[in-house]
């Protein structure tokens, strides 16, 4: 699981690890942008939410993420990114995986000053399409506008915009910051320094996956 703030780099290195592991990346936000995408009745109801940045209903985030993890490419393993983000959704993810024989092995804590928050999301480019990232600082694609994965047009987020992104800080804050100090109290959050280039904070989180593995072994 990756928890983190907006504008933390989860989405960045998710999609790396989830390369490197072969495990889905199951990314609520992504999710739940496909489905408004296709107009579905869930799109429909989280379009108000997502526009100003309050996070969705608990039980129809719960819902979402719980039948994408019954999916068969999710039995070996998934990356969770952007769920929980309330202590309700990480309450029933334990009911679910202790009900399946299932166990949430690790929680990255990508760790970046409020501060840095606003100006990366600011400056965030977003695939139409496949919903890669880039910043015209840090990340740029190769071609201005373009997507270097799959071609798509890049698009700024409605969300993204700036008193929209202060008010997701201010969600993350008061709900989800308890999901980071319950994974804590339970001792398998790992921090790791969201402040470093791409590819050091990889190299971090790399490490403690490999820690992970041969705890196992
Ligand atoms: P971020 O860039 O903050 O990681 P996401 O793409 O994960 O953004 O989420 C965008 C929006 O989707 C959130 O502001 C919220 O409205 C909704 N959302 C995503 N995940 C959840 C969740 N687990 N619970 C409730 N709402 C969510």
């Amino acid at each position: 699981m990756l928890l983190g703030p907006v504008g933390s780099g989860k989405g960045t290195q998710a999609r790396r690890i989830s390369a490197r592991y072969g495990i889905p990346h199951i990314a609520s936000g992504d999710l739940l942008r496909q489905h408004r995408q296709h107009d579905t009745d869930l799109g429909r109801r989280a379009e108000s939410y997502m526009e100003r940045g309050a996070l969705v209903p608990d039980e129809l985030v719960i819902t979402m993420i719980l039948e994408r993890m019954r999916m068969p490419d999710a039995a070996h393993g998934v990356l969770l990114d952007g769920f929980p983000r309330t202590l309700a959704q990480a309450q029933a993810l334990d009911h679910e995986l202790l009900s399946e024989g299932r166990e949430l092995k690790l929680a990255l804590y990508l760790e970046v000053p409020v501060e840095d928050l606003i100006d990366r999301a600011a400056n965030r480019w977003t695939c139409r399409t496949c919903q890669a990232t880039y910043n015209y600082r840090v990340n740029p694609p190769r071609r201005e506008g373009v997507c270097d994965l799959d071609g798509g047009q890049l698009v700024q987020r409605d969300d993204d915009r700036m008193d929209v992104v202060s008010e997701r800080i201010n969600v993350y804050i008061r709900d989800t910051v308890p999901v980071v100090e319950y994974y804590r109290e339970r001792g398998i959050l790992r921090e790791i320094d969201g402040t470093r280039d791409i590819d050091r904070v990889d190299q971090d989180i790399q490490a403690e996956l490999s820690g992970l593995q041969e705890a196992r072994a």
